[in-house]
């Protein structure tokens, strides 16, 4: 809280900034409509024109050029925008939430069913839209990219039809890309107080002005929020302000943020299924393994491995050399379910340890509630290695410059750096908070040292090459 006495003790900077957006708070509509324009040539464009030459570049070809602006600028950079902005992205520019909401308007109104209230649906919403990508070839086939954000376009709008009142379903319980925001908008450095807080934690309440159902008077937790600013009256005493803070300082009080067991699974599960998504991409065992998946299949005479798939399940392109079998489907959504376990079985295990050695040096709280608050340890050290493996393309255009692959490499290690500093930093303030003197905190960090340095591992064939 900044406000003493009645007094604003907020800077200049951040009362301005406020002021700015409630004033045009009005318009983000148009704006949102400018970007579902945007939307529709991204992915729309690049279907109706011919295959690029095999010899053209991003400057050179319109599809090159629209698919660059895809994966190369926007989804690296709304990741990496979280850590200043949070969900700027979600509340005033992204045409998918608005246009739910739109529908919501004018849709049917039902109450919102349990199943996508369960706190397991975002997770598994990601996990399943990351595997279809994959599976579609959504990166390299124009006709994947419109299939999959155009019917995650539809869904958004038949869920705002059909659910809710006045509210965004879809972004709060079931958008794959919203959840991920949610969780590293934790670590930003926005946040959105009520002026004068209820006791009782956070809370979900359908009632009240806020689209995604946050209970504002007792807000306490960023994730939820898409900084639509509806909430901010500056003139009103007990009104959502917008308050400044230092990065990452929410996690290192997530006691007091309400730290949630789901939210730390899925943070442990985002990263694995996210890495097996690039890995079987690079690894020469990836195809070791097809290989002899599909040679035990012939021996066996299991023949319905290797014929083709059904397009709109797996990537058939034969006139771009890309057919799968579905060998190629099985390979690969076992493979990154496969990669999420080992990952997610990793991380528990050292965060079990980590929060066994905490209690026994007298760190308060149960084991689920310290276990809990030291999952959220990794999320710097999950964020950047997402923005390096799956972002990669941001910095390509480098290698043509004096920078060359080379400098490629030292900015993508140097921001690991940062995040595995950074996960170190907070999972010391974390142990701080459950009560640790700091002569007692190093011997628990350890094993969540050698978590954030595990998930490097897994990323290094993107940070450095092979
Ligand atoms: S939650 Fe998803 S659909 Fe909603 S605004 Fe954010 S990115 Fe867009
Ligand atoms: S808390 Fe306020 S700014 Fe955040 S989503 Fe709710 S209404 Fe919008």
């Amino acid at each position: 809280m900044t406000e003493v006495g009645g007094i604003d003790s907020r800077s200049s900077f951040t009362r301005n900034v406020e002021t700015l957006f409630v004033r045009w708070r009005r318009h983000f509509g148009w704006v949102q409509v400018a970007m579902f324009g945007v939307f529709l040539v991204v992915i729309g464009l690049p279907i109706l024109l011919p295959d690029p030459p095999a010899e053209s570049g991003i400057l050179s070809n319109p599809t090159h050029f629209l698919s660059y602006l895809l994966w190369g600028i926007w989804f690296p950079l709304v990741f990496l925008s979280v850590i200043v902005l949070g969900r700027l992205w979600c509340g005033t520019l992204c045409p998918m939430g608005a246009a739910s909401e739109l529908a919501n308007k004018y849709g049917l109104q039902r109450a919102i069913p349990g199943w996508i209230k369960w706190e397991g649906t975002p997770a598994l919403s990601f996990i399943i839209m990351t595997l279809y990508g994959q599976t579609l070839g959504v990166r390299d086939h124009p006709e994947a990219a419109a299939g999959l954000f155009g019917g995650t376009m539809l869904l958004a709008i038949a869920i705002g039809g059909l659910y809710g009142r006045n509210k965004r379903v879809w972004c709060r319980h079931l958008c794959p890309i919203g959840r991920v925001l949610g969780l590293y908008s934790r670590l930003g450095a926005v946040q959105f107080t009520p002026k004068a807080r209820l006791s009782g934690g956070d809370a979900y309440t359908e009632r009240g002005a806020c689209p995604t159902m946050i209970d504002l008077p007792r807000k306490c937790e960023s994730r939820h929020c898409i900084e639509c600013f509806r909430c901010v009256n500056p003139k009103a005493a007990g009104s959502i302000r917008l308050e400044m803070r230092r990065p990452g300082a929410e996690v290192e009080e997530i006691r007091d943020h309400r730290a949630n067991p789901a939210e730390a699974w899925f943070l442990f599960l985002d990263t694995g299924v996210a890495l097996g998504g690039f890995l079987w991409l690079v690894l020469p065992q990836y195809q070791a393994m097809r290989q002899g998946l599909g040679v035990w299949a012939i021996q066996n005479h299991v023949d319905w491995i290797t014929r083709i798939g059904p397009s709109w399940l797996m990537s058939v392109h034969p006139a771009r050399a890309e057919t799968f079998l579905w060998l190629d489907f099985i390979m690969i959504v076992g493979f990154m379910l496969g990669t999420m376990a080992v990952l997610t079985a990793v991380l528990a295990c050292l965060t079990a340890v980590g929060t066994m050695i905490a209690r026994r040096l007298g760190a308060d709280g149960s084991f689920g509630q310290v276990f809990t608050e030291l999952g959220y340890q990794y999320a710097p050290v999950a964020l950047m290695s997402l923005i390096i493996g799956l972002g990669a393309e941001l910095l390509m255009p480098l290698r043509y410059t004096f920078v060359g692959m080379e400098g490629v490499h030292v900015i993508r290690g140097g921001l690991f750096l940062i995040g595995v500093v950074w996960s170190i930093w907070l999972g010391d303030r974390i142990l701080r908070r459950q009560g640790l003197a700091p002569s007692r905190r190093w011997l628990p960090l350890v094993p969540g040292i050698a978590g954030s340095l595990f998930v490097g591992f897994g990323w290094w064939p993107a940070i450095f090459g092979l």
